[in-house]
């Protein structure tokens, strides 16, 4: 017996618990922030996942879902070809998988840089539909190596506007892990108003990508209108490897 053959299954009415758990996280926030119910969409972060546990989730009515990494990403895509699951791709994107992604996936969320976003739009194909498209934005303050600085976001807007095979939706962003719901907040209070400032200058936006498992509820009440949940509704990624006898 393989060593993966000892571990149990996760049960189906786990997923049915989770899935269950964070839809009543998110109607809970939309309320008590006043924010009108339905408005918040869910998208399933399925990295490391196997695709039948994608599966599961979509028989539960799941369709949004986000992937980190392209080779695992087209595996599951694949596996899952006689679905119709709308495919995000949200992980840091090297310049040469752009044909790949723009050929895969119906949204990219990290778009940071206008060398990418223009590889995308030349190389989507004319079949599908223009690439709907958020701007990565690094809020941390501390230079991470993903995201546009805030002060350079209108001019990449500006730049990404212009493309004619994307469609600009809006911004994303991975602010600092924090405990604290006001600290969380700051930094989501900071995406909402570059966000209404793009807004402010002409850019159709809808979509303020920001939330994960532990700050959905302070993104909600900032605005964000779609939350990237993957612990939560799958439970934790990579558990620490069992010694099987
Ligand atoms: C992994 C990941 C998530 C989900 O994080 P959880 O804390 O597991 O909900 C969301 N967004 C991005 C970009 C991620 O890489």
């Amino acid at each position: 017996m393989k060593p993966e053959d000892t571990l149990q299954p996760t049960p189906r009415s786990g997923n049915s618990a989770r899935l269950a758990a964070v839809h009543r996280r998110i109607r809970e926030a939309e309320q008590q922030f006043q924010r009108p119910e339905g408005s918040v969409t869910l998208l399933a972060v399925s990295k490391t996942q196997p695709a039948e546990r994608l599966r599961e989730l979509y028989q539960l009515g799941q369709r949004d879902f986000g992937e980190n990494y392209l080779q695992e990403a087209l595996a599951k895509q694949a596996a899952l070809a006689d679905l119709r699951i709308c495919w995000h791709f949200i992980g840091p994107i090297q310049s040469n998988k752009t044909k790949s992604i723009s050929e895969h996936f119906d949204w990219v969320h990290s778009v940071d840089r206008i060398k990418v976003a223009r590889r995308l739009s030349e190389q989507r194909p004319e079949t599908l539909p223009a690439l709907n498209v958020c701007l990565q934005v690094d809020i941390s303050g501390e230079a991470s190596k993903s995201g546009v600085p805030p002060e350079a976001l209108p001019e990449l807007a500006e730049a990404v506007a212009e493309l004619p095979r994307l469609r600009l939706r809006g911004l994303m962003c991975i602010p600092a892990p924090s405990d604290d719901f006001a600290e969380q907040r700051r930094a989501f209070a900071e995406m909402r108003h570059g966000f209404e400032a793009l807004r402010a200058r002409g850019h159709a936006l809808d979509t303020l990508s920001m939330g994960m498992s532990g700050d959905l509820e302070a993104a909600i009440a900032e605005g964000a209108t779609l939350v990237r949940i993957g612990t939560a509704l799958f439970g934790p990624r990579n558990p620490a490897p069992t010694s099987n006898p």
